[in-house]
């Protein structure tokens, strides 16, 4: 409940619950929005796994949208194509903590009646415009994996801006029951009124969560300088042309979730990584697209059919990013990938 509060208060948002991770809550989400087997469901195909499960796990038809070359975020010029009378929902996937293009996606959402479900994840603190990642949609999510910026190993969270949903998403939360009003002692028994799950998390992570919640900004600055060690030693590769780094348009303040180079070609990526390892490196790709995987070629899909997220996935490559990483570390990671590229 205090996690709950802290974060409204912080971020603005008119109701947060608590979930035992991000997937629950787009599981939620997915509930919430009543999408079934007859909806479609706008996605990109450039993110985790789970933001697709939700959906595909209510029968509903994806369809998979590129992404822009420049923040590697859902390219909005290309979501009105892919419209049908049975689009239900697009969901924004927050790359790397910067924002997608919501003045867009809300212009098309409003004016053809679609849910936004924001997949905040990866942007808990940042900004759109003075608003903050996950309160922007009807529906938003966080996540507090141990690999994303505020942590207690496993938990999530379920933003509700759309204030009819609330009622309802306490009661899936709960299992299926008001024991939510129960406790708010706005009835006297509680029972099953609804279909629901277990997506609580439990009190000993959400304390752990608390103490992270308090120090958000002292959070929030470490990783500030992190970013911007790799970013002021990094920028000689882009004006060789090189690799490129991470874009933040003006409108988009960054949470310093990640930072990524994007390398010419994948036989560069895989090389880099091979290189950055032998010298107990580990630097990561990101993500194989899910409408190449074994899943989204059973539901269709070939490679080929997004081209600039079929580029991206095979030339992106995650450097060390984590709380604790110190200077000298920093140093000796871009003195590597320099390294490399000079030989
Ligand atoms: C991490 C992540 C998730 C899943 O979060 P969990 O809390 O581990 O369930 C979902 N979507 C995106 C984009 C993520 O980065």
């Amino acid at each position: 409940m205090r996690c709950q509060s802290l974060m409204e208060q912080r971020f603005s948002a008119s109701k947060i619950l608590l979930t035992n991770s991000c997937t629950s809550a787009l599981e939620i989400s997915a509930f919430l929005c009543d999408i079934d087997n007859e909806s479609e469901v706008i996605l990109p195909s450039y993110t985790f796994v789970s933001t697709a499960n939700a959906f595909l796990m209510r029968g509903a038809k994806l369809r998979f949208v590129d992404i822009r070359e420049d923040t590697l975020n859902m390219d909005e010029r290309l979501i009105e194509p892919l419209l049908t009378p049975a689009s239900k929902a697009i969901v924004p996937v927050h790359y790397a903590g910067i924002s997608c293009n919501m003045d867009e996606i809300e212009r098309i959402a409003k004016k053809n009646q679609l849910h936004i479900i924001e997949d905040a994840a990866q942007g808990v603190n940042a900004q759109y415009k003075s608003r903050f990642l996950g309160t922007m949609g009807s529906l938003g999510t966080f996540s507090f994996h141990e690999t994303k910026n505020f942590i207690c190993g496993e938990g999530g969270a379920l933003i509700i801006n759309d204030k009819t949903l609330i009622e309802k998403a306490e009661i899936i939360r709960e299992k299926g029951t008001n024991r939510s009003q129960f406790f708010r002692g706005e009835i006297d028994k509680y029972t099953w009124v609804d279909v629901g799950s277990s997506y609580l998390p439990s009190d000993i992570l959400a304390a752990f969560l608390y103490a992270q919640l308090e120090n958000i900004d002292r959070i929030t600055a470490r990783r500030r300088h992190i970013y911007t060690q790799y970013l002021e030693l990094l920028t000689p590769l882009t004006e060789r042309g090189i690799l490129r780094l991470p874009y933040v348009p003006d409108e988009c303040t960054t949470n310093y979730h990640m930072f990524y180079i994007l390398v010419k070609n994948e036989g560069v990526q895989k090389s880099l990584l091979q290189h950055l390892k032998d010298r107990g490196i580990h630097a990561v790709f990101h993500y194989v697209p899910l409408h190449t995987s074994p899943i989204g070629q059973s539901l269709g899909y070939r490679a080929g059919m997004l081209p600039v997220t079929e580029r991206v996935s095979a030339s992106l490559i995650r450097l060390p990013f984590y709380y604790e990483l110190d200077d000298k570390t920093i140093l000796r990671i871009t003195s590597e990938i320099k390294t490399f590229f000079s030989t």
